[in-house]
């Protein structure tokens, strides 16, 4: 099995692609398959990451948020439990296949997910001993800095861990949240991450890389607080979740251009959905079958409603009932970020047609079928 590393790049949307020279990445997609792909809705981490590691819908692994309405104790709890995937990992199944991996994540929500069946897991969010020993105390998680920190230590395994097979590279999207693909320090950040990708691809000229992005990013002007524009009204909502919301709230604040309502009752269908239809800000709303249909979701992880937001808007848990936000606020979870780049590079074999490819999982599913074509040779 050719050795292999999946460069999941957080937030990395086409524009990024586009607009930066990345003379390393486009070099490498030139000499692969590039496509133009799609995030999985809602475009938020959890529900693309999960995808990219199982290769699947969400409606196959079930990890549809980020953060999820606990009916039990009817309050939004995160999703960080193994156990809410519904089907083999990516690190499960090299294990299965007796080769080694490893996850280098910033999140450590990534790591409770999926970091128990890697041979090496790291999250820059919280490093152990022997990996603050190793490569040094990581930059802040509020940092470009973090993202170079996490790559050298995918370099330093190239060199000197011939024994894992896959390498899962998962950086953070907080340089995307902070600035637009023209901005300076976006430039920089780019570079940089290009720089470390050709060093990644220089020490290890054998490793077929599978680069791709969990969704885009786009400029946000209005944020709306659903269920308090609701209650002002003179509607009760059960509740309303922000999917995007997860513990590093400093750069979006928890919010997302998505929403899942939960119902008080069956016969508040009608009512609820007229109202929010007309709420500035709404795109669309759908209701769970509708919309578990449409996004390729598991029915039951979402609301009775889930509401799209349009491209300029959010929604979240405010004081009032919306406020105008910042010039330079940047946030995903909407229909508009799902335009990510889908790069296959160094495969050994003959370069697969990008017809097979649409979502970012679609890499990873293939190279799942790869592992199990492995397995059926060696029993041969
Ligand atoms: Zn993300």
């Amino acid at each position: 099995m050719q050795r292999t590393v999946v460069c999941m790049y957080d937030g990395l949307g086409y524009d990024y692609f586009e607009q930066h020279p990345l003379p390393v990445m486009k070099s490498m997609a030139e000499a692969g398959m590039l496509k133009r792909g799609r995030a999985v809705f809602p475009t938020l981490t959890n529900a693309n990451n999960i995808s990219i590691c199982c290769g699947a819908s969400p409606a196959v692994h079930g990890v549809t948020t980020n953060s999820y309405f606990d009916e039990a104790t009817g309050t939004a709890q995160f999703l960080e439990d193994p156990e809410t995937i519904l089907c083999p990992t990516i690190f499960q199944r090299y294990r299965q296949a007796g080769i080694g991996s490893a996850l280098l994540t910033c999140k450590e929500k990534t790591l409770l997910l999926v970091g128990g069946d890697a041979d090496v897991a790291v999250a820059a969010e919280a490093p152990s001993v022997e990996v603050i020993a190793s490569y040094g105390s990581p930059p802040p998680m509020y940092s470009s800095e973090v993202n170079y920190w996490l790559w050298e230590i995918a370099i330093d395994l190239l060199r000197t861990r011939p024994d894992i097979g896959l390498i899962y590279v998962h950086t953070t999207d907080y340089p995307m949240h902070m600035w637009a693909p023209e901005e300076p320090e976006s430039v920089d950040h780019l570079t940089r991450l290009d720089e470390l990708l050709g060093q990644a691809r220089e020490c290890a000229p054998d490793t077929m890389f599978l680069i791709t992005a969990d969704h885009g990013m786009n400029a946000k002007n209005l944020c709306v607080d659903l269920r308090k524009t609701c209650s002002a009204n003179g509607i009760d909502l059960r509740f309303c979740i922000s999917p995007v919301a997860d513990r590093l709230v400093k750069h979006h604040r928890g919010f997302g251009g998505v929403s899942y309502v939960y119902l008080n009752a069956e016969s508040d269908r009608t009512v609820v959905r007229e109202f929010l239809q007309q709420i500035k800000g709404v795109e669309e709303i759908l209701g769970r079958d509708e919309a578990a249909t449409r996004f390729d979701l598991k029915a039951d992880r979402i609301g009775d409603f889930v509401v799209l937001a349009d491209r300029y808007t959010v929604f979240g848990d405010l004081d009032g009932e919306k406020e105008v936000l910042p010039e330079n606020y940047r946030n995903h979870g909407s229909m508009y970020e799902d335009d990510i780049p889908l790069i296959i590079s160094g495969y050994q074999g003959e370069v697969p047609s990008s017809d097979q490819f649409a979502m970012n999982y679609d890499l990873t599913r293939w190279l799942i079928d790869r592992i199990e074509a492995g397995k059926g040779q060696s029993a041969c």
